[in-house]
């Protein structure tokens, strides 16, 4: 291949003992690792990172608005940040979900996962004939059009929906608003099949982009567990845990809990959908407090499912989420009937695999409960974890007997 100057791009040095993670191809530049910028860069143009020394490390994208400073997208001189970079990406992305064959178990899937699809902060849903895109970064947003563009050329839906995160304004400088992209707009319920289960999912204003697909598998896991038994399904949302547990694996009842009405309102809709409204209660509620009632009440489970929302978003307050999955867990034993199995979940990326499983050891000491990890899980293979970017590894689910 020519070689191809970069002399005209703007350089990032990084100070010096600070470059190895990106020698391994760390894909996040933070601000505190840089010594100097070399020219101007605007937000959103392409630079080249350097060591301090000048070295050549890759190519990113620049951001002076977000503590991420650069957004790396290559590793060599020659490789352009241009629209055949994004496709060649996005057709690994697709070819990936294509031999998974995800399409015939479920007609949601997630088609590009950010990091690690070499397409950092971008993620893509499939819906049906719909997708659902999130820009994360701006680097990417700033390439809207050429990405939506092969979007519609590659996977042809019937219509693309822009949903945005909360905190992408202060985070990346991002100015961005839910709405069409692209073809037409979906229906504001439109159904979906995930191994067998159907759901009702709100694209445009339900939470995530409408469903987390990232538990797919780890519903089907439940289901085994979970014949002739009672299930307390806490954080359950649109029920998918729920359903997984009656309707795959024929469990004898099942009682979500959601502090969400709309949440409810979808599960109960979602129960009434597969059959088997009558075997399940969906009540909206605060889980610690339902926690509390049940365990007064005596009350008590088969199968608990514990899948609360991300506790934390920087590593600061990772003591608090520690402490919160810690009596979260320690109520959920309480209420669960000796021998009974216990699915937990983090989706917290600060929480590490090895931190939760020594909070488990914890919750197990305190309450004299053994605690056997019979399956340790995480999301389902359409997201993917990149071995450059350990932070894309986030969801923890561990199915466990408690003695
Ligand atoms: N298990 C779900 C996904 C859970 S996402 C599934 O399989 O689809 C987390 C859920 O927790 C959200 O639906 C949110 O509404 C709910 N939630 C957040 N805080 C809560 C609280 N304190 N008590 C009850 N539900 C809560």
């Amino acid at each position: 291949m020519s070689s191809v100057s970069t002399d005209h791009f703007p350089r990032v040095r990084i100070k010096s003992r600070r470059a190895q993670p990106f020698f391994g191809r760390h894909p996040w530049v933070f601000a505190g690792a840089i010594q100097s910028i070399d020219g101007d860069p605007a937000p959103g143009d392409e630079v080249v990172l350097a060591a301090h020394d000048g070295q050549f490390i890759g190519k990113g994208i620049f951001n002076p608005h977000s503590n991420i400073r650069v957004r790396m997208y290559a590793w060599d001189e020659t490789t352009l940040l241009d629209r055949e970079l994004w496709s060649r990406r996005l057709d690994d992305a697709i070819d990936l979900r294509k031999r998974l064959i995800v399409h015939s178990e479920s007609s949601a899937c997630r088609i590009v996962n950010s990091e690690a699809d070499g397409l950092s902060g971008l993620t893509v849903d499939r819906y049906g004939d719909w997708l659902a895109v999130q820009f994360t970064s701006l680097a990417l947003a700033h390439r809207r059009d050429d990405i939506v563009g092969l979007l519609k050329e590659k996977l042809q839906p019937r219509g693309i929906w822009l949903r945005t995160e909360k905190g992408i304004r202060d985070a990346e400088g991002l100015e961005l608003d839910d709405g069409l992209l692209a073809g037409v707009e979906p229906e504001r319920t439109m159904f979906i099949e995930e191994n067998g289960v159907s759901f009702g999912i709100d694209l445009c204003q339900g939470q995530k982009t409408g469903f987390y697909c990232d538990q797919r598998d780890n519903r089907a896991a439940i289901a085994r567990y979970c014949h002739g038994q009672k299930v307390l399904d806490l954080f359950c949302y649109s029920g998918g845990f729920s359903l997984a547990a009656v309707k795959l694996g024929g469990a004898k009842t099942s009682l979500g809990i959601d502090s969400s009405a709309t949440a409810i309102e979808l599960a109960k809709a979602n129960a009434q959908l597969n059959g088997v409204a009558e075997r399940t209660r969906f009540e909206q509620g605060a889980v610690f407090e339902t926690l509390e009632k049940l365990q007064q009440s005596q009350e008590r489970f088969d199968v608990v499912i514990l899948d609360p929302p991300k506790m934390v978003r920087h590593l600061k307050g990772i003591d608090k989420a520690i402490r919160g999955y810690h009596s979260l867990n320690r109520l959920a034993v309480d209420v669960l009937r000796p021998g009974g199995i216990l699915v937990t979940c983090s989706c917290t990326g600060h929480v590490s695999r090895e931190m939760f499983a020594q909070i488990l050891a914890d919750v197990s000491q305190r309450s004299h409960r053994p605690i056997q990890i019979l399956e340790a899980r995480g999301a389902a293979p359409d997201h993917p974890v990149s071995t450059y970017c350990p932070e894309s590894e986030y969801l923890k689910c561990f199915i466990c007997r408690v003695l």
